[in-house]
């Protein structure tokens, strides 16, 4: 399998989610995936094709429910009373499941997210929804490690880091290029996991990432 790594820059900052623009109707949504058919060459009053810009809409209702999420209430809640653990945390393998802002078609793959506690810690499941109010938007890889990472940063406050996401994206795979079984490593190290060197192998050993251990940038 051939990987492609990117470091993320420390400098790329979250983008701003957009604000007050108007949020077309379902009606609308639905004629735009109808348009689409059409300009695709098929006919969207066919039988098999009738229903399918409501289900088109709803489909994104799911793809892009990160939208309506707020990352900062999700990790409203932490636990402080833990000031005698302070290891390591690792929630390896987490399930991604993004779109690619560029083409609007699927990113697949893994997260792995890690912290060192300073205090304050926050439930796993916590985390693992952390990814996916992100990967429920139009992302880029890059902007999606960061976002991920800064958020766990700013909010917890931690003594470090670390994002690895390992993924393949069909805009690569399906078309394009069309390279199948590349999958393109991004990562953020913040803190202990960017400045210690014991600190980022240890990260990168558990899960597992030696033979696509980021190289410093
Ligand atoms: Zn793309």
């Amino acid at each position: 399998m051939d990987t492609a790594v990117f470091e993320t820059p420390p400098s790329t900052s979250s983008r701003i989610e957009s604000g007050a623009r108007r949020r077309p109707s379902r009606s609308e949504a639905e004629a735009a995936v109808r348009t689409l058919i059409e300009w695709a060459g098929d006919d969207p009053d066919r039988e098999g094709l009738k229903e399918t810009p409501e289900r088109v809409v709803r489909a994104y209702e799911e793809f892009f429910a990160g939208y309506g999420e707020d990352p900062v209430a999700l990790l409203a809640t932490t636990f402080e009373e833990t000031a005698a653990y302070d290891e390591m945390i690792v929630l390896r393998d987490i399930r991604l499941e993004s779109h690619c802002e560029h083409h609007m078609v699927p990113i697949l793959g893994r997260a792995h997210v890690g912290y060192l506690p300073a205090g304050r810690v926050v439930g796993f499941s916590k985390l693992a929804r952390l990814v996916e109010v992100f990967a429920k938007r139009l992302q880029i890889q890059e902007a999606l490690t960061s976002q991920i990472a800064d958020t766990i940063q700013g909010l917890l406050k931690p003594r470090g880091v670390g994002v690895v996401i390992e993924a393949a994206h069909q805009c690569m795979t399906t078309r394009g290029v069309r390279k199948p079984g590349v999958s393109a490593v991004t990562s953020r190290m913040l803190g202990c996991f960017r400045d210690d060197p014991a600190t980022r192998r240890e990260f990168l050993s558990v899960i597992g990432s030696q033979r696509s251990a980021p190289h410093e940038a």
